[in-house]
This record gives C-alpha cells, structure tokens and sequence, in this order.
C-alpha cells in the first residue's frame, strides 16, 4: 500500500524543521506520497516541493487552515492547491493577520498567572511572526521551566478555561473551503477527532462540508487513537467522504507519531489519493 502522509508542519509555521528537512525526513522514513501543510501560510510549498523533487518523493502541495464554527476551531486542510492563487493567498493572509495581536492577549494573561516576558519569549520561537501561535507560547513555557513537556504545558495553559486561552475568530469553514476550491485544491476535515462536539455537532459540520464542496476527512491522523481509526472510517464511509492519512509531525521531539510511521487506511475506504 502507498505511504501518503499528507498533514505536517515546518518552522514556516509551528513545526521545528524547515521543509527541506522534512521532505528528507520523509524520503528515509519510506513515504512514498508527501504534502506539507503547513497552518495558515504556503510560504513553505517551493523549498518542499524542490526538496521533493531532488529526492525522487511525490509532493503535493498543502495548507491547514483555522476555522472558527458552532464557536470553535475547527482545521481544514486543502490538498492539490496552487499555492501561487491570489484568492487563496490573500484568505490566508487576512487569516494571520490577528495572530499578533492575539498573541499580546495570551501573553497579558500569562503574565497575569505570574509567568513574565512571554510574547518575547514565544516571538524567539516563531520562526515567521506573522503565523505565532499557541506552539510557540507552549516551547517558551518549557524553556521558562513551567512545564516539563508541551504537552504538558496544553494540558494546563493556552487552552479553554486556563491561563493563556484568548478566544479567537478565524476564518468561516465557507471561506476556507472556498480558498481551497480557488485553489483547484481539494478540502479536508482535518482531525475530526479531536474537536469537543456532539455526534449531531459533527454530522451537521459534515453537512455543511459537503454542501460547500469539501471531499474528504483524515482517518488516520497522530491525533486520533487506534479506536478512533475505527469511528472515522465508519463517518467517512456513511458521509462519503473520501480518507485522508497525515502524521501531523511537527517535530523529533514533540510528536507522538513520526513522518510516514502511521498505520495504513483501513481496507476498503476510498482514499484522496486515488484519482491523483
Ligand atoms: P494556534 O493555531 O495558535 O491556536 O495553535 C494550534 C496548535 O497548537 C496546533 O496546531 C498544535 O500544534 C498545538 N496544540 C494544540 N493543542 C495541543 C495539545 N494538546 N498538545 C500539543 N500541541 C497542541
Ligand atoms: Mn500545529
Ligand atoms: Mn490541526
Ligand atoms: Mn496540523
């Protein structure tokens, strides 16, 4: 079977390495069907797709996009885009564009708990201010010695109900599919298992997916547990939406699954990779 592993990050947005790192860590790990995705930003895809190239690996070229709806954030990721379309350059830009700002919140609060100097600490981190976000709060932390892990530092600030969470409105899931669209991309529910809704919540956002014209929903992803695969496969079978398959690597030290390493698709599960 085909080793796809189409979501991770570079330092172009929360991951650690640059891309070209990426697509040799790729290569080594047997991937043989590659895409960066990285959040909010394609300023990645040409190192990628040149490293991929020299390295004999399929590249395509990806993005995660934030979304906010039913009043959480919800991540699409568009495969197949052309990174260089004005619609979905100028989208992802108006997206980044609070990221400063809300940074400053997230530090105020933190200095408010006591922990000082956080949005410097957190902007020595993001290697492209523009894209800083809740990751590089999460390094800053640990390097302050609040925390031992970043996982560690999710499980106690920056997220709802804790000290640095700063609630934030991101793109519309009709703007960021309508981006991918322009695109020529393919839209997908990113980790559709990781979000805090009901059974109904979730086939409501399923709905309105498809009626916008979204194709397909990671399966197998880092983020879900083995059972999950399970559940996902089954949602994916009864909405029609084909699978997708992505590490959500975002480096050697923080990431619970490494590039390519994840289990395959379950049998019979159209991919979104099929018809490429
Ligand atoms: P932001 O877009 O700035 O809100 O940051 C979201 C990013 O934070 C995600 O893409 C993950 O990389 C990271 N993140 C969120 N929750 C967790 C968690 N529980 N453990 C590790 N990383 C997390
Ligand atoms: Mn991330
Ligand atoms: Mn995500
Ligand atoms: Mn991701």
């Amino acid at each position: 079977m085909l080793n796809a592993d189409l979501h991770c990050h570079s330092y172009v947005s929360d991951g650690t390495l640059a891309p070209a790192e990426l697509a040799a860590r790729a290569k080594a790990n047997g991937v043989d069907l590659w895409a960066l995705t990285d959040h909010d930003e394609v300023g990645g895809i040409a190192e990628a797709r040149e490293a991929a190239a020299a390295l004999g690996l399929r590249f395509v070229a990806g993005v995660e996009i934030s979304v906010t709806w039913a009043g959480k954030t919800v991540h699409i990721v568009g495969l197949g885009i052309d990174e260089h379309d004005s619609t979905l350059r100028d989208g992802l830009a108006s997206v980044r564009g609070g990221r400063v700002l809300r940074g400053r919140e997230i530090a105020a609060q933190l200095a408010r708990a006591g922990i000082a100097g956080a949005f410097e600490g957190a902007m020595q981190h993001a290697d492209n201010p523009e894209m800083l976000g809740r990751t590089h709060f999460a390094r800053f932390l640990v390097e302050a010695g609040v925390r031992p892990s970043v996982t560690e530092v999710f499980r106690d600030f920056l997220v709802e109900g804790k000290p640095g969470f700063v609630p934030h409105r991101w793109a519309t899931l009709e703007q960021a599919v309508g981006w991918i669209r322009a695109a020529g991309g393919q839209a997908v529910i990113a980790h559709p298992g990781r979000y805090p809704f009901t059974d109904l919540q979730r086939d409501a956002l399923i709905d309105s997916f498809r009626a916008l014209g979204g194709v397909g929903i990671e399966v197998v992803t880092g983020s879900h547990t083995p059972d999950q695969y399970g559940t996902y496969a089954r949602v994916a079978q009864q909405a029609g939406l084909l699978a997708s398959r992505g590490s959500d690597f975002h480096g050697p030290d923080e990431s619970r699954v490494d590039l390519g390493a994840l289990p395959p698709l379950p049998a019979g599960l159209p991919a979104v990779w099929h018809h490429w």
